[in-house]
């Protein structure tokens, strides 16, 4: 065992292939269904808002989709991204367990999801778009899709959920300094929009009502694409880039994890890191407990069912089978804005009901005192929604403590908490809550799955 404290890859080592699990799965994944007919979706079904290329990655079954050169060549700004053994943080929780973590914070946009947003623009780009519509909860998202469209010469237009439009100022900056446009959804700029307004003047917004404004937007012109930036198997695959080097950084540090873990929003940085592990294990590997973290205050993958529901407020998408809330969720304001979407990812939501993957919830402020505990032990102050993550790995690490042998913990820091630090405000005036979604909310909001 290596006792190194960064395990550093050459740029020559950024995979050159993305990898797919699909293909390795005992079972293949509920087909997205179209909303009006309940019928299995066609690709010709997307073509309206999706490139080809990315529907066809959406769709794939082979195990690895090559990495285009120019995507390659926009990846090196960041990558490879360390790995860290957390020797620190170990000390002072003094247990015997290792804790490892990949830090997908030093990109630009100081998360891990430029890894998707640089190919959707480079697939868009090249299919002969002008212009990308989205929504964005707390602004990463949009922030990340804004630099990759700037790189390869795309405008790009950002529904941004109104209260994070109007509490979270900086990230707004920061998409326009890359030149994004930038709404408070719900706004007047669609149809969608307005019948939202008409029914609630004061409406805060939802992720749900802002992914309807977006796709209204690229549905309605015709050189304009629309993006997502987690939930769907194509922004799983692209993430997959984590997990690949995080094999490669482990192998140096001559350990394999006993367990991965990740905070989880719709999916996105959890499968990055997690499904590579997956796939090793479907191939007749080692088996790695792979764990998903998300807020008690909004379950999903604990508390949610497992249905086919909208991805959106206004109907607009395809039914996808998933663990849901309701797509009429309206989230708390937590201080995690990543983590607030009613749905996940269809793919992890069937490995979860397969058995395949973990899932756990927990309450925010132990997720902001475990925050502040890595901040003091590893220099970085964690995006609140990475903190999740850290909350389980230390909660792993205390249950090794406890049974006094050792284990190897892998997570995934998915993001900085640099426009953040309201919410750390927050936390240190003593003001943060904890909240749970109550069971009757769930309840209601199962009235309103359609019936497939
Ligand atoms: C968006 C975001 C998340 C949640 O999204 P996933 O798709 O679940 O990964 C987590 N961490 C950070 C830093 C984010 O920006």
């Amino acid at each position: 065992m290596s006792d190194t404290t960064k395990f550093v890859l050459s740029e020559k080592q950024i995979p050159d292939a993305w990898t797919n699990v699909v293909p390795y799965l005992p079972t293949p994944p509920p087909p997205p269904l179209h909303p009006g007919t309940h019928q299995p979706l066609g690709p010709q079904d997307l073509a309206p808002i999706f490139p080809m290329a990315l529907i066809e990655q959406e769709v794939s079954t082979q195990p690895e989709i090559d990495i285009p050169g120019e995507v390659l060549d926009i990846y090196r700004l960041w990558r490879p991204t360390p790995l860290f053994r957390a020797r620190r943080l170990e000390q002072a929780l003094g247990t015997p367990a290792h804790i490892y973590y990949k830090y997908e914070g030093v990109s630009p946009a100081g998360s891990h999801k430029p890894n998707t947003a640089v190919p959707q623009a480079y697939y868009n780009k090249k299919a002969g778009m002008r212009r990308i519509s989205t929504e964005t909860g707390a602004g990463q998202w949009g922030s990340a899709l804004a630099l990759a469209c700037r790189l390869f010469g795309l405008d790009c237009t950002v529904y941004m959920v109104k209260v994070s439009y109007q509490q979270k100022p900086y990230r707004r900056s920061l998409m326009r300094a890359w030149g994004a446009e930038v709404y408070a959804s719900p706004s007047e700029h669609t149809q969608a929009g307005h019948k939202m307004l008409a029914a609630d003047p004061d409406s805060a917004g939802s992720l749900g009502m802002a992914i309807s404004e977006a796709v209204e937007d690229a549905a309605t012109h015709a050189d304009t694409n629309y993006s997502l930036g987690s939930v769907l198997n194509h922004v799983l695959l692209h993430q997959s880039v984590i997990g690949i080097e995080a094999q490669k950084q482990m192998a140096l540090a001559g350990e394999r994890p006993e367990v991965v873990i990740g905070c989880f929003g719709g999916g996105s940085n959890f499968g990055g890191i997690a499904l590579p592990y997956a796939i090793e294990t479907l191939k007749g590997g080692p088996k790695t407990r792979l764990l998903a973290v998300e807020p008690l205050a909004c379950p999903s993958l604990t508390k949610g069912v497992y249905a086919y529901d909208f991805g959106d407020t206004a109907q607009m998408t395809p039914l996808l089978r998933m663990y849901t809330l309701g797509h009429d969720f309206m989230p708390p304001g937590i201080h995690a804005g990543g983590l607030r979407y009613h749905g996940a990812a269809p793919l992890l939501s069937h490995m979860l009901a397969e058995g395949l993957i973990e899932a756990r919830a927990v309450p925010q402020v132990p997720v902001f005192e475990a925050a502040v505990l890595f901040a003091r032990c590893e220099g970085i102050l964690p995006a609140p929604e990475a903190a999740h993550a850290i909350r389980a790995a230390i909660d792993e690490a205390l249950a090794a403590r406890e049974e006094g042998r050792a284990r190897t913990i892998l997570f995934c820091l998915s993001g900085h908490g640099h426009f953040d630090l309201g919410s750390y405000d927050t936390f240190f005036d003593g003001k943060l809550l904890d909240y749970e979604h109550p069971a009757e909310a769930i309840a209601r909001a199962m009235q309103t799955l359609p019936r497939v």
